[in-house]
């Protein structure tokens, strides 16, 4: 028996008027029942697309996806369109950035999370009223009975966020993916929708997709990391191995332009010079081989012609050797 979502080799290309996007490029990965993967990157790095990838909310005709995504032993991407809504329903749910992307401003917030239930589920208006305002309490929406029939604009954001947090979980999801779930919220809200979340998944056993650019929220709630360039894997490991000890020059570039925890407001950040790949023309070699600072390491133009397979298990697709990647970033990066 495989690993309860298992992702392997996928790749989703996009039919564009300047040619096909590569955007997501081989790339795979595993995550269980009750554990958070975290998937960092920056813009255009795949994050987004791999997670619509999953929820099958690409349109067929201007996506073409290969490779396999089997939730808990089903096959996704071959199912038919109604399988994947019962699934949407059920198995899986999504958070947004932004609730108002979920949350339609035209009916109540109780009416858009008992309607989707009693869909799904067959449950009566009473049963699925009852649900929805017992989720509502369990997000910590304040007088639940009377909120369930306010609508959107009578929230505040961090609420919208808690009612679109309480929409997904209104089927109990086994897999709940969160996209940038708190950027938009003040820091304070932000710490009680992270515990809030870690808090249900405790109760739920769900397992997470975290997607964010934050490095400091991804430590805090992420079992496993996955960092991604360019539509591909480029480092994966537990999350403490990964921000303690980087193996990956992009992963540690990453490191170094993000303040510090400990909080040195003095510090200067260092961008990565350069900017992503296009992914109409991604480079030949390792993708980040135009921004690497360490290429000249590598001998014999490895870096601009061989694509560096992502191993197994703890693994940086890159051409330093084992003990390169091992020593060579030790002394930049603090313990965090
Ligand atoms: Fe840099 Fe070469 Fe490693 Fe790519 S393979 S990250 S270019 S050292
Ligand atoms: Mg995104």
């Amino acid at each position: 028996a495989g690993a309860f979502l298992s992702v392997r080799d996928l790749h989703v290309r996009f039919t564009t008027e300047d040619g096909i996007v590569k955007a997501v490029d081989g790339l795979s990965f595993d995550l269980e029942r009750g554990k958070t993967l975290g998937i960092v990157g920056e813009s255009g790095s795949g994050k987004s697309v791999t997670n619509l990838t999953i929820l099958g909310l690409h349109n067929p005709q201007f996506a073409r996806i290969e490779g396999e995504i089997v939730l808990d032993g089903q096959e996704l991407i071959t199912a038919r369109e109604p399988e994947l809504e019962k699934l949407r329903g059920n198995k899986m749910a999504m958070i947004f950035q932004d609730p108002l992307t979920a949350l339609s401003p035209y009916y109540t917030v109780g009416r858009q999370l008992s309607e989707p239930f009693m869909k799904h589920t067959g449950a009566s208006r009473k049963e699925a009223k009852d649900r929805a305002v017992q989720m509502l309490e369990k997000v910590g929406i304040p007088q639940p009975k009377v909120r369930f029939d306010d609508y959107p604009h009578q929230f505040s954001g961090g609420m919208r966020q808690r009612a679109m947090i309480a929409m997904a979980l209104m089927c109990d999801p086994d897999l709940l993916i969160a996209d940038e779930p708190t950027t938009a919220l003040d820091v304070t809200v932000q710490a009680q929708i992270l515990d809030l979340l870690k808090d249900l998944q405790q109760e739920f056993g769900s397992a997470i997709i975290f997607i964010t650019h934050d490095l400091g929220v991804i430590s805090n709630m992420a079992d496993d990391l996955l960092v991604m360039y360019a539509g591909r894997a480029v480092e994966r490991g537990s999350v403490k191995e990964v921000l303690r000890t980087p193996r990956h020059p992009y992963t540690w570039g990453l490191l170094s332009s993000m303040p510090r925890l400990d909080g040195d407001i003095h510090q200067e950040l260092t961008p990565i010079p350069g900017s992503p790949p296009s992914l109409l023309t991604p480079p030949s070699g390792c993708p980040f081989h135009p921004r690497c600072a360490f290429k000249d390491q590598v001998p014999d133009s490895l870096c601009t012609d061989v694509r560096p397979p992502l191993d197994e298990g703890r693994a940086a697709a890159c051409h330093l050797t084992d003990e390169q990647k091992q020593t060579i970033f030790i002394d930049e990066i603090q313990p965090r």
